[in-house]
């Protein structure tokens, strides 16, 4: 997006961040709003298509324009954040093995808002990539499913999921499907799970498939291909975005901190004068730096063509170890109070521990920056590596 027009959307987000979204956020943790309203009203702005070209619908942003969006974004409630993350990335995974019809008929009502769709691959018994053990057989124009995923975010608004199974027999990346299923198909179970430590507002859907049956027409990309699907342009550009959530959350809880410092006084001095605090304080500020560039360096790797797997994961590594970090010593400057409900410091804490899974947690970045570290090339030179591929 050319700069002025950058800089003008720059500003309107910012209002929307410390306006109406404060509001909105507040009504998602007390329940007093449903979080349809708050999907209609980032949908009505813009803000869950920015990141698409805008030959699909979007609004074409470079990834370090988008990421510099982001940024604000996650100062916003952590449902509220999950949504612009999830859908400023969902259309890639599907848009990059799409056919023709399904462009039109998946990919641009999705980056319109028109469809939910929400990437499904986690089990409760296998691990998270060539491990799954969700199974398909071909009956005529139909896949027949058997199996089970849990922890699917949107589970409860998806109209679809991108779901990814196996051929019966087959093992490893090889047989592997990603499909479209529709969440009103016949042996899909939809069962909503329990409410989680944050993310207020958020559903988490356990889906159970028994004998499901999916045409064959909704199968992104060949037999095969569905791991291609998962990852290929979506796990590094969203490890990416989620390296720059834990920014937004962790400069909002250290603006929140400073804000504490200089107003709560004891042994008639305010927290802000003490060396400690102000130690304290730079340590955070230097730590979420840190992440910022490291993050807008992998952006612009992205922009230029040339991120590599280990690129994305050191930001993502980082930013949410950071944000533990960041977190825990904000919540310390509040002192006992900041432990309590009804302070935002206390539902950032919440928020932020979930970071720490979504996209893979620390093992596995850790997995894939040594395996490229040891192969001395890229991490994708090391295909036949059984290191764990884990998204979200
Ligand atoms: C809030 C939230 C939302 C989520 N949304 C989605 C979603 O929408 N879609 C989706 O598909 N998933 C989703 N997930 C699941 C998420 O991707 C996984 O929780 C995460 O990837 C970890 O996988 P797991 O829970 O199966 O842990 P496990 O695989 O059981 O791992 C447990 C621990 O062991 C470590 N570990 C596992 N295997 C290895 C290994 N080989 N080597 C070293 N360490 C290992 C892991 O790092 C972890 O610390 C969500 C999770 C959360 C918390």
């Amino acid at each position: 997006m050319e700069s002025n027009a950058f800089f003008a959307l720059q500003h309107e987000v910012e209002d929307f961040v410390e306006g109406p979204a404060v509001d909105m956020g507040l009504g998602l943790e007390n329940g007093s709003i449903g979080p349809m309203s708050v999907w209609d009203e980032l949908k009505r702005r813009g803000y869950l298509r920015l990141a698409a070209p805008e030959s699909l619908g979007g609004l074409g942003l470079s990834m370090g324009q988008y990421l510099t969006l982001l940024e604000k974004f996650s100062a916003m409630h952590g449902s509220m954040r999950m949504i612009v993350h999830v859908m400023n990335g969902i259309w890639r995974p599907v848009h990059s093995h799409a056919s023709f019809a399904q462009v039109e008929r998946f990919v641009k009502p999705l980056i319109q808002g028109e469809h939910i769709i929400t990437f499904t691959l986690t089990e409760p018994n296998a691990g998270t990539g060539s491990d799954i053990k969700t199974k398909a057989y071909r009956d005529g124009n139909d896949y027949v499913l058997n199996g089970e995923k849990w922890l699917i975010t949107f589970a409860d608004v998806a109209d679809y999921f991108l779901l990814f199974a196996r051929l019966a027999g087959s093992a490893g990346s090889g047989g592997t499907l990603a499909l479209l299923v529709d969440r009103d198909s016949p042996g899909l179970d939809i069962e909503l799970m329990p409410a989680s430590m944050g993310l207020s507002g958020t559903g988490h859907g356990h889906l159970r498939l028994t004998e499901c049956r999916v045409p064959v027409v909704n199968r992104l990309g060949d037999e095969g291909e569905g791991l291609d699907v998962a990852f290929h342009g979506f796990l590094d550009p969203s490890r990416l975005g989620i390296g720059m959530t834990t920014v937004g959350l962790a400069q909002r809880a250290l603006d929140l901190a400073i804000e504490r410092a200089k107003t709560r006084v004891t042994f008639g001095k305010s927290l802000a004068q003490r060396a400690t605090i102000r130690e304290r304080l730079a340590e955070m500020a230097t730590d979420v730096e840190a992440a910022r560039q490291l993050c807008l360096w992998a952006a612009r790797r992205w922009d230029e063509g040339c991120l590599l797997p280990e690129d994305a994961s050191k930001a993502k590594l980082y930013g949410s170890e950071m944000l533990q970090r960041v977190t825990d010593r904000a919540l310390q400057i509040f002192g006992g109070i900041g432990y309590f409900h009804g302070y935002e410091i206390e539902r950032i804490y919440r928020d932020a521990r979930a970071q720490r899974f979504e996209e893979g947690t620390a093992e596995v970045q850790k997995a894939v920056i040594g395996r490229a570290l040891v192969a001395g090339g890229s991490a994708q030179e090391a295909k036949q590596d059984p290191v764990p591929v884990v998204t979200y």
